[in-house]
């Protein structure tokens, strides 16, 4: 693998064609981020990628546009279930926010794309397969269905894409993963995405990937520097006492709250209702329209608390979000950085606050040492480098300038935390 810099700052320098350049004007968007900068570019000279980028980077741009402008030039347009390139995402919320940025950025190309997922009726699928979509997106549990029925066939598929491939692995699709490539003809542009780079990734990227080109926008496993964060050594009894003070500070204007359970969510949600605090949850045993009213409702303000498990939260793209916190510590340090990514997203600052009891004091030693930082200094333990004063105790960005301007939609409800 080689890692190069790129310095591009216009979009039209990254070699994009106009219905592109012209779709992403219309998205806002002015500059390239750093993923889009260092991944557009080889990747529409024909090298494969390996993007090293957390959601919130503008990594998905950084795929799609390229995977467009190839799918565009090409003279054979898809047949029924034969489509021409495939995406895989580890969640269905994922999946379909990708989707989402495939239509927007293709607006103005004559492509079609199709989103697949579990959870939800195979028929629209299996219609949407047959209408002969070009771009597939697709979780892989359903996606393995659709291949074993013949509904959908890789063999025509020239570019192939992995995103949030650590999550992938998490959640144990490694082996649908194999079994989906090895579908897919060698012959074909692959890019895998992946917040962090551990070692299995790097050899997934190997399996799959042709001498790949890596671009690393955050150092793996770091979190975005926007975001301000702290840890309050709590009893576990106080947490919801302590949880409802912060959601009830003046800078918060919507909060993603963390639990390690389903059960444990449902439960916080209830007693943040009971506190008169709107809060829904969402987690694996949620239907998929139940998710999809609750992150609606989340997205458009009429709740500004989202409780969610881990897997739940995966990728999901929401702005506006000005804290996250964890009500529980995740049992895998990388989670933390991945759960402190819902907010500061696309350059705007956050705040995280972690409760964390004394039980949880190993998961949040791991933490630390991942994230290089200090957040709480337990007395009892002498040897441990002190904070530092800017790393802990700082005041949250106002919230009337916590985004930039046109990225902020949600009203700035006068909230604060109370870290
Ligand atoms: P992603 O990391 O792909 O989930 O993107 C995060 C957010 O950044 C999304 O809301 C995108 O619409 C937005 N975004 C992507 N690229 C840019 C850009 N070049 N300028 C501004 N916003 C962007």
């Amino acid at each position: 693998m080689t890692t190069v810099r790129y310095d591009l700052t216009r979009f039209s320098e990254l070699g994009l064609a106009e219905p592109l350049l012209r779709a992403i004007g219309a998205e806002g968007y002015t500059t390239p981020t750093p993923i889009q900068a260092g991944a557009i570019p080889p990747l529409l000279t024909g090298r494969d990628v390996v993007g090293v980028a957390q959601t919130g980077t503008g990594k998905t741009a950084a795929f799609v546009l390229p995977m467009l402008q190839a799918l565009s030039a090409l003279p054979r347009r898809a047949a029924p279930g034969e489509p021409r390139a495939l995406i895989v995402a580890p969640t269905r919320e994922l999946a379909a926010q990708i989707g989402a940025c495939v239509q927007s950025y293709g607006r103005f190309l004559h492509l079609s794309s199709t989103v697949i997922f579990g959870g939800v009726s195979a028929q629209p699928q299996l219609a949407a397969l047959r209408r002969g979509p070009d771009i597939v997106i697709a979780t892989p549990g359903r996606l393995l269905d659709h291949m074993g029925t013949g509904a959908v066939r890789l063999s025509g598929v020239i570019w192939a894409v992995l995103d949030e491939a650590d999550q992938m692995l998490d959640l144990g699709f490694l082996p649908a993963i194999r079994r989906i490539m090895a579908k897919v003809p060698k012959a074909r542009r692959t890019a895998l995405f992946s917040a962090t780079m551990p070692p299995p990734i790097r050899t997934l990227a190997q399996e799959f990937l042709h001498d790949p080109q890596e671009v690393s926008v955050t150092p793996a496993a770091r979190p975005a520097d926007l975001v301000t964060q702290s840890a309050i050594r709590v009893p576990a009894a106080d947490k919801r006492a302590a949880l409802v003070d912060i959601l009830r500070g003046k800078t918060m204007t919507s909060a993603i709250v963390f639990t390690r359970t389903k059960h444990g969510a449902d439960r916080v949600a209830r007693h943040l209702a009971q506190e008169g605090l709107a809060a829904g949850a969402i987690h694996g045993n949620k239907s998929q329209s139940q998710r999809e009213r609750t992150l609606r409702d989340f997205k458009n303000g009429a709740i500004a608390i989202l409780v969610a498990t881990d897997i739940a939260a995966r990728g999901l793209d929401i702005e506006g979000v000005s804290h996250v916190i964890n009500f529980e510590l995740p049992n895998v340090p990388e989670s933390y950085v991945h759960r402190i990514g819902r907010t500061a997203r696309a350059g705007a600052s956050g705040t995280a606050v972690s409760l964390c009891d004394d039980a949880e004091r190993p998961l949040l030693r791991d933490i630390e040492k991942l994230i290089k930082r200090t957040l709480i200094d337990w007395p009892d333990e002498p040897n441990r480098r002190a904070p530092q004063p800017n790393e802990r105790q700082k005041t949250a960005a106002p919230a009337g300038k916590s985004k930039s301007g046109s990225r902020r939609r949600r009203g700035s409800r006068p909230i604060s935390r109370a870290a």
